[in-house]
């Protein structure tokens, strides 16, 4: 039988008792594209915004095979054995072609699926980063007023996606391999830049010599690299995501870090900062597509791209002649 509607109320009772099944309705529910879902979702999120904020929000990155699914496993069952309530959610922006990559697959993370205190979230998929980044963040306050106070977010290492998770975070943690000297050509620098910690996992076995020369290796690195957290020295660590080795260290350092910032006012500045970015961004976003769907613009854009393209028109003028296309039909519209 298909579920009965809920309205705002009842996703709010629902997701105030913790109950799962309306969290995940809820997550749908932000998740839509539709004009009326959105109405509702902005109403719920109105509501809950009192309850939300309470979790530690941690990033996870590194690239495929780098051990992320096996780490968040590991570490969410002992976090969930010591009694927290865990949300585990991706931002994938690529899953819209590939159809989920990232916490898809449901053979992945099988012993924390199974815990009661974890909830796992694939990643919204279609549309931009800009979008998806709208529907984790949105979901994240979700799980908070759920109850979840530790929210890990995963995403792959591979582009501007680690930036945006970096910006709805607290904490962000890079789990990387052996071989640091070949990782940091190309842009494994920039994403050094932006963590908090950097966990050099399968530490174990034949491996693990060369998982603590590469972690000296890091360390060296690290001195000359601006710190992502204003007063936090970004440290690393090995680990071993398979035996579980190094895991409890870790998240001991996570801790250490979270009584810091909190006591400086760093952790406060950031979330400000961090939520005062993304109503611009969505501002941004906004204005940008009303801007480029408006028929007054679509209607000359190719022309003047045209003739921009071709050199015959000067790129300001194009700008300009676009803008008053778009305030004119605005204007007298009002
Ligand atoms: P992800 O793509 O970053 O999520 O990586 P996965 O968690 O899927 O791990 C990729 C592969 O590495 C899998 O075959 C894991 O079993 C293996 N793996 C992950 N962590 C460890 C570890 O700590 N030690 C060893 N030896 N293998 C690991």
């Amino acid at each position: 039988a298909r579920p009965r509607q809920l309205e705002v109320a009842d996703y709010y009772q629902g997701i105030m008792q913790g109950d799962r099944g309306i969290l995940a309705r809820a997550i749908t529910l932000v998740e839509s594209n539709h004009p009326k879902h959105a109405v509702m979702a902005q109403a719920l999120l109105q509501e809950l915004l009192p309850h939300t904020g309470g979790a530690m929000r941690v990033g996870i990155t590194g690239v495929p095979g780098a051990g992320k699914s096996t780490f968040i496993e590991s570490l969410g069952c002992r976090l969930c054995e010591r009694g927290h309530k865990v949300a585990v959610l991706a931002v994938d922006p690529s899953s819209t072609v590939t159809r989920g990559s990232i916490l898809g697959d449901k053979t992945r993370m099988e012993q924390l699926t199974r815990q009661p205190n974890a909830f796992i979230r694939p990643s919204p998929s279609g549309g931009t980063l800009g979008g998806v980044a709208r529907k984790s963040r949105e979901t994240m306050l979700l799980c908070e007023a759920a109850g979840y106070d530790i929210i890990l977010v995963e995403t792959v290492g591979v582009g501007q996606s680690e930036v945006t998770v970096r910006s709805m975070v607290d904490f962000f943690l890079l789990v990387v391999l052996t071989g640091a000297g070949d990782e940091l050509q190309g842009m494994k620098k920039g994403v050094m830049e932006l963590a908090d910690l950097i966990a050099v996992n399968k530490a174990d076995g034949d491996n693990r010599l060369r998982a603590l020369a590469a972690r000296a290796d890091y360390e060296r690195i690290l001195h000359y690299i601006r710190p992502a957290t204003e007063g936090w020295r970004t440290q690393s660590v090995t680990c071993s995501a398979m035996t579980g080795d190094g895991i409890d260290a870790l998240w001991a350092t996570v801790e250490s870090f979270f009584a810091q910032v909190r006591a400086s006012g760093a952790f406060a500045t950031r979330r400000q900062n961090q939520v005062l970015a993304w109503m611009r961004s969505m501002v941004e976003e906004h204005l940008y597509r009303s801007f480029f769907d408006h028929p007054a613009v679509t209607a000359c854009l190719p022309r003047i791209e045209q003739e921009v393209a071709s050199g015959t028109l000067v790129t300001t003028r194009a700008v300009q002649e676009l803008l008053s296309a778009y305030e004119g039909a605005n204007s007298s519209k009002a």
